[in-house]
Parts: structure tokens; C-alpha cells; sequence
């Protein structure tokens, strides 16, 4: 390249690493600006005071993240456990368990999911209620129609419409929508239940298997990212609030506004949350002169609380990773047993739990002694034995407004990669993207797209390879082939003019 882009990418998460990692590695320069004073977005991890460890929660890897996988490979790291097998509790104790369902006898989907899970409590005929739901996940196939026919619906109103049990809702979707989509099914969109339950659950028998890091995300992937980011060239400078972008007279971006400091760009890639960027568009005196920026004050974030506890002895917690419900009304939680996860704690004379809270807005006004006081109580309603330990040291870490509210109606709002800004483009995981994948493999995957996209711009360099969500089984296809069929031939005798 003759004279090297100026790339400004805005936010260390998964999508700013991944986009500033490929278009430096392309021979951009490539400067990363990060508000927070650690690289890794919400998947931060660092030490307190006391040198203890901390994150603000604890991140999955489920067996679909191919392109995190590959890039872990790529920077000849190595930070993940085997795949673990996981438990749910409510007040009354355990309610399932599951298997590593890759090593079970391969089923045409969803039967092994449904087989293969272990339920204590749930009657039959509550799992059966499921099944009139299979023709809305056939029905839904990621695709903007498919988004637009079912956003505007709540998650509740379509379990509810095909049938499904109040027990089954309540005790298994219902959970599944507060750990996958951080809220109750009232304020999920139906389009984001279908497209998360399909892709971390539903689509192929392992996709539910998951790995997670053998310490926090940002000491055994972040730290090695950015050094490698940093030896082929690209600057990741942290404590960096963007506030505005400068254009010229055509309406391209020719700067990022950070403070007092202007950085020269020819290309910029925002890939911060939602939260951030309504921040910036209220702040902004240039993103806020277009409608599609605007809208973004419409969308929304959720609260998570992030606790991590020392306890004065060991206790012994059946599965490293635990969901549970029950609990609050309108709260998820899981908690993690660290000794079995992270190499430090292996060898502890105490037991380290991580209990992550989500949609916790009535919690996050408490002390951390009453959060204290909770989690305990929590824990040793799902393990007894916790009623006799005691707490040596803890931490609380409160992420206000900080993971994507997918609420009904909001899929209108969100933004694809491309902008009405011809050089200014956006990532992360609540940005339109066909490739499939959730939370933060589709962060990384938004990363790169933009990326390309930059790519394809100058002409320079070589595209990101993206590796696609894994095909629809056989079954899937030609039961999604029917229905399309069958569904255009409707619009075409009865066009839709209803609601
Ligand atoms: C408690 C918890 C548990 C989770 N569990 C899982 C899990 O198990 N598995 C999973 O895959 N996902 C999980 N997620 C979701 C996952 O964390 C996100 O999907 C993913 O990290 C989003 O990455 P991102 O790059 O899109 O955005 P973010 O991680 O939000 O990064 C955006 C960055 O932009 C920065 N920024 C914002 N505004 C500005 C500005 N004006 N100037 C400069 N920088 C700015 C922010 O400081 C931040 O660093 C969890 C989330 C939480 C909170």
C-alpha cells in the first residue's frame, strides 16, 4: 500500500478488536479508541487493589462460535476449558441437567436437545407443549422479513399463541430468555427468541455444548490479542471517549472528536453498545443531524450485576455452570464454580463462585453487603452446604443499561453496517448482520464485516474470512423450503393487508 488508510475504530470489545486486528494486519493504520481504561467491552476482566481477579461476568463459548475458535487458534493461544456440562436450579432445588450432548448419539434436531436433557421436575406432557412451536422456528429463518413478521410481538405472546405450557414457560423458556437475551419474556421480541433459542439450542445437537476461560476473558485472550494487534502496527489507546465526528462538504468523515484532540480518519468503524452510541448521538452535533442516528435513542439497555465471592472452604458444586430462576420475578441468575474453571483457584483452600445477575434493576440499588447477603442466601438455597461458609472476600461490579434490550418493536431501530455516512461504519453485537450467530461471536463476526467493508472501499487488501453459521440439517431445509413455498403462494392469492 503506498500511503497506509487512517482507520479510527471506536470501543475494545469484540467487534473493535476484531475489525482493528484485521485491518492492521492488511497494513492500515489503524488506531483503536476505548473509553474504559481496559481493552474487552463488557467481557473487561482485571485485578483489584487487593490483586485479586475480576470480570463483569462470566462469558460462555458455546460450540457455534467457529470464528472465535479460529481466531484463538490463529493467535496460537489457548484459553479455554473442555466443554463442561451444565445445571439449573429454582428455590426448589435442582430441575435438569445436561449432558455434553456431542458426545450422545446423534439425533435430527431438536430431538436430542429434548431427549437427552435430564428433567427432575418438569412433567412430559409440559416438554410436549413445545412442539407446535417448531413450525415458528421453521417459520423464522433470520431473514429481515422473518425479523419484521415476528419483532413486533413479545417473546411470552408467542409461546403462548402456539400452545406452550405456563410450566414450560415459566421453567425452561423463560430462563433461557433471561440468561440469553438478559429480560423476561414480556420484553423480548419474539424475532430475538426465535433467532437466539435457534442458534445456541436448536439448530444441530451440540450447538448447547460450552466452553469457558480458564481465567478472566481479558488476561487469556484480550492481553495476547492486543499484543499481537500492537506488533503489526494497530494503536489501541484506552481512557479515549469519543464525543463527535467531523465531515466534510461530500459528508464523509474526515475525524473522531476525543476531548480536546481531533484524530485525522479516512474510514471510522464505531463498534460500541447501544448505550454508547445513544451517548454519542445526544452529544454528537453531526450524528445527530440524521434520522437513522436518532432513532437510536428508541432502543435500549439492560442492567447486570457481576458478583465474585471468596468463601472461607471448600464446597463441593455438582456442575461448574449453573442457571437459575425462580429466585426474582423478572431476574435471571448463574453462577460458576471457579475452582473448577480457572487454573488460579484450582489449587484454593476456599471455594471462588462468580453469581451474575441479569435484568437487576431492582438489585443494583442495594449496598454490596446486601448483594452479599443475597447471593449467599441464593447460593445455598441451590447448595446447602454454602449455608455453613463464610465469605472471606467479595467483589460487586454494576453494568448499568449495559447488554442489548432485543424488545419487541425494536428491530425497526437497529442499524445495518453500512450508514447514511459513506466512510463510517458500524459494529457489535446489536448491529444487522445475516450471518446468524448471537452475543459475542457476533460481535467478533460484526467486527469483521465492517472490516471488509473498509476493504472493499479502498481496494485495499484482503477480506476477512467470515466462516458461516453451520447449515440448516436436511430436514430443517426442506421443512423451511415448504413453508416458504407455501407462504408465497399465500401472499400471492391473499395478499397480507392485515395488522
Ligand atoms: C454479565 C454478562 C454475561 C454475558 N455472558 C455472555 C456469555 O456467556 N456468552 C456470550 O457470548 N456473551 C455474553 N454476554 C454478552 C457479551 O458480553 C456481548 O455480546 C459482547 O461482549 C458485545 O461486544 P461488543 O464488542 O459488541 O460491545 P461491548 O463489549 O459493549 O464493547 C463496546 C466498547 O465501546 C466502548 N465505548 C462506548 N462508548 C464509547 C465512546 N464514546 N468512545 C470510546 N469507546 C466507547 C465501551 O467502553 C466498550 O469497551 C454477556 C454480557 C454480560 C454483561
Amino acid at each position: 500500500m503506498s500511503e497506509a488508510k487512517r482507520v479510527i475504530v471506536i470501543g475494545a470489545g469484540w467487534a473493535g478488536l476484531g475489525a482493528t486486528h484485521h485491518l492492521s494486519q492488511q497494513g492500515y493504520n489503524v488506531t483503536l479508541l476505548e473509553a474504559g481504561p481496559h481493552p474487552g467491552g463488557l467481557v473487561a476482566g482485571w485485578k483489584t487493589s487487593a490483586g485479586r481477579s475480576i470480570e463483569g461476568g462470566i462469558h460462555g463459548f458455546w460450540y457455534p462460535y467457529k470464528n472465535i475458535f479460529n481466531l484463538v487458534k490463529r493467535l496460537k493461544i489457548n484459553p479455554f476449558t473442555p466443554f463442561t456440562r451444565s445445571a439449573q436450579y429454582s428455590p426448589k432445588g435442582l430441575e435438569c441437567e445436561s449432558p455434553l450432548f456431542q458426545d450422545k448419539p446423534p439425533l435430527p434436531t431438536p430431538l436430542g436437545t429434548f431427549l437427552y436433557t435430564r428433567f427432575y421436575r418438569l412433567p412430559l406432557a409440559d416438554r410436549l407443549s413445545a412442539l407446535p412451536l417448531l413450525y415458528a422456528v421453521i417459520d423464522f429463518d433470520n431473514s429481515p422479513d422473518a425479523w419484521r413478521r415476528y419483532d413486533k410481538m413479545t417473546a411470552r405472546e408467542l409461546f403462548r399463541e402456539f400452545g406452550v405450557s405456563k410450566r414450560l414457560y415459566k421453567e425452561a423458556f423463560e430462563p433461557m430468555l433471561l440468561v440469553g437475551l438478559f429480560a423476561p419474556g414480556e420484553q423480548c421480541s419474539a424475532a430475538a427468541a426465535l433467532g437466539m433459542l435457534y442458534y445456541f439450542i436448536l439448530a444441530h445437537q451440540p450447538d448447547f455444548d460450552v466452553v469457558w476461560c480458564r481465567g478472566t476473558v481479558g488476561e487469556q485472550i484480550f492481553q495476547p490479542w492486543v499484543e499481537q494487534i500492537e506488533q503489526t502496527g494497530g494503536k489501541v489507546l484506552t481512557n479515549q471517549r469519543v464525543t463527535d465526528l467531523t465531515l466534510n462538504d461530500e459528508g464523509c468523515v474526515t475525524g473522531v472528536v476525543c476531548g480536546d484532540e481531533t484524530f485525522a480518519a479516512d474510514a471510522v468503524i464505531s463498534a460500541v453498545s447501544v448505550s454508547g452510541m445513544k451517548k454519542m448521538v445526544s452529544q454528537s452535533q453531526t450524528l445527530n443531524q440524521y434520522a437513522e442516528f436518532r432513532n437510536l435513542l428508541n432502543l435500549g439497555g439492560i442492567d447486570v450485576l457481576a458478583t465474585r465471592l471468596w468463601f472461607d472452604r471448600r464446597v463441593k458444586v455438582p456442575r461448574p455452570s449453573n442457571a437459575c430462576f425462580g429466585f426474582d420475578a423478572t431476574t435471571g441468575w448463574t453462577f460458576f464454580d471457579l475452582n473448577a474453571l480457572h487454573d488460579e483457584f484450582k489449587d484454593a483452600p476456599g471455594t471462588v463462585i462468580e453469581a451474575d445477575f441479569y435484568h437487576a434493576n431492582q438489585l443494583l440499588p442495594m449496598s454490596n453487603a446486601q448483594i452479599w447477603e443475597k447471593v449467599h442466601q441464593d447460593l445455598a438455597t441451590c447448595v446447602p452446604k454454602f449455608k455453613q461458609a463464610k465469605i472471606v472476600y467479595s467483589t460487586v461490579i454494576r453494568v448499568r443499561q449495559g447488554v442489548t434490550h432485543f424488545a419487541p418493536g425494536s428491530y425497526q431501530h437497529f442499524l445495518t453496517a453500512k450508514t447514511p455516512i459513506p466512510n463510517f461504519y458500524l459494529s457489535g453485537d446489536w448491529v444487522i448482520s445475516q450471518h446468524g450467530s448471537w452475543s459475542q461471536e457476533k460481535a467478533y463476526v460484526t467486527g469483521l464485516e465492517a472490516a471488509n467493508l473498509v476493504i472493499e472501499q479502498f481496494k485495499q487488501g484482503k477480506k476477512a474470512d467470515i466462516i458461516p453459521v453451520e447449515t440448516d440439517e436436511p430436514h430443517i431445509q426442506l421443512a423451511r423450503l415448504v413453508n416458504r413455498s407455501v407462504r408465497t403462494v399465500g401472499d400471492w392469492v391473499w395478499p397480507q393487508f392485515g395488522l
